[in-house]
């Protein structure tokens, strides 16, 4: 689950990589807290700027009280504790990253399942008090986004509304769909115009696309199954190919993936970061998942703006991109993209607009 990796990424700055549990948590926080850490001062020449974190998450372990005896103590027992409960490690750590203020929100959503009004009303509230508690004893270092049900959109209207007026947070934090329904959906109106009124940030986090893997998920409009889709199936065969292994066991392999291989190549950072730090990954790929870019996988050129193709070539490389057009697709490709890139040299812009598949077709 991505909630917990997010918290494991936080214990593993503390941990150098060792497994965190709570007793972890426990037997250590006292040591930790004999040395305080020195808050880093972050400066961008010589002006020291402070430094806000938009993405941080928390649990509220009083909820537990809420739910018991529901459906919902089983998956409140797997949340992730440690320190994904706000306490003096936590404090050292943003002293540690030079973060001066933290926005705290609470994911997984887990609460946009209770049919049960008002136990719904009770879980978010106790979510709700619980951090805005932690805040206003901390203000100097966090601020809040309210939890708020958004499966009754009215009710999380109101719930927007107190948090902010009254308990000092900041906006709301919220899934990308609840149970599947899109947002977009006219009945979460009451919701969206509260937001607006109130002026508030709404973060949004996502939850292993959970509404995403569904039939019809992208229907609707903007041609979603095209624009978005196809990417998105490039993307996730890349990411197989890579994880499990496939292109370790087959070296030899010439795979060229349309689309300027899909979201991928546009975001690799987070495809090695995940072999890097978390174990729960299972990477069986043997290099970096940036290396199969380098040279098992050749993407086309079809990014449609300089700024897209100078990004592919920055991550993959000249001799990884061939030409494309998706003929007679009504697309906007030309080989002008290429000629006018200033950033390419003209063996380059060779390469791409033909030398690399001279090669790779023996032509
Ligand atoms: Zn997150």
């Amino acid at each position: 689950m991505l909630h917990r990796r997010d918290f494991l990424r936080t214990a593993a700055r503390a941990t150098a990589g060792v497994a965190v549990s709570d007793s972890w948590f426990a037997n250590n926080l006292q040591a930790r807290q004999a040395i305080p850490a020195k808050h880093r001062e972050v400066f961008v020449g010589d002006k020291r700027v402070r430094v806000v974190d938009v993405h941080a998450h928390c649990i509220v372990p009083e909820v537990s009280s809420v739910v018991e005896g529901t459906t919902f103590a089983s998956i409140v027992g797997t949340l992730p504790r440690g320190p994904n409960i706000m306490g003096p490690d936590r404090l050292r750590s943003l002293d540690e990253q030079g973060i001066d203020v933290q926005v705290l929100s609470i994911n997984v959503f887990w609460w946009y399942a209770a049919e049960d009004r008002e136990l719904a009303r009770q879980i978010v509230k106790v979510q709700n008090e619980k951090l805005a508690e932690w805040c206003a004893a901390h203000s100097d270092r966090y601020v809040a986004l309210a939890s708020v049900t958004l499966q009754y959109p009215e009710l999380a209207a109101e719930q927007l509304e107190q948090a902010v007026k009254q308990l000092n947070m900041r906006g709301a934090a919220i899934g990308g769909h609840v149970r599947g329904e899109e947002l977009t959906s006219r009945r979460f109106d009451p919701f969206w115009a509260k937001a607006e009124q109130l002026g508030v940030l709404i973060f949004m986090h996502p939850q292993s696309a959970e509404n995403v893997i569904r039939t019809d998920s992208l229907k609707g409009k903007g041609d979603l199954g095209n624009v978005i889709g196809n990417p998105l199936e490039t993307t996730v065969f890349l990411s197989h190919m890579i994880f499990e292994g496939t292109l370790d066991r087959f070296p030899g392999l010439k795979i060229c993936a349309p689309h300027a291989g899909g979201y991928l190549a546009s975001y690799l950072g987070r495809s090695d970061a995940t072999c890097q730090r978390r174990t729960s990954a299972g990477c069986a790929n043997k290099k970096p998942p940036s290396e199969y870019f380098k040279k098992e996988i050749i993407v086309d050129s079809i990014v449609f703006s300089e700024e897209g193709l100078r990004h592919l070539v920055a991550e993959v490389g000249a001799n990884q991109i061939v030409f494309g057009t998706d003929e007679p697709f009504n697309w906007p490709t030309n080989v002008d993209l290429i000629l006018s890139a200033s950033f390419l040299s003209n063996a380059e812009k060779e390469a791409i607009l033909g030398g690399n598949l001279v090669q790779l077709l023996r032509l």
